[in-house]
């Protein structure tokens, strides 16, 4: 995302670490677990259907796409967050 000077000057104007502070203080305030997920998995061109992993929607102006193996429409964030949860409760099994 820091490439894409848009985002860059966003992400840099909030402080990354100050973020994830504030997450991990409303994690534990609702009896939450905070379960951060390596910064390269890729979340936007993962199908959330079938796993496929297109790489022709890297740009960010692609918001929305259809996999070409199963046909799915993905709305971009929608289809990210999906994968970003899928991913993170895959981490917190694997840590148990
Ligand atoms: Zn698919």
């Amino acid at each position: 995302m820091l490439k894409n000077s848009r985002l860059a000057k966003s992400i840099s104007d909030v402080s990354w670490s100050k973020f994830v502070d504030y997450l991990n203080y409303k994690a534990q305030w609702y009896c939450r677990e905070l379960i951060k997920i390596d910064t390269f998995f890729f979340s936007s061109q993962l199908c959330g259907e079938c796993g496929y992993q297109n790489k022709e929607v890297k740009e960010l102006s692609v918001r929305e796409w259809e996999c070409p193996k199963c046909h799915s429409i993905h709305d971009r964030d929608i289809n990210a967050s999906k994968n970003i949860l899928q991913q993170g409760l895959q981490l917190q099994l694997a840590s148990r």
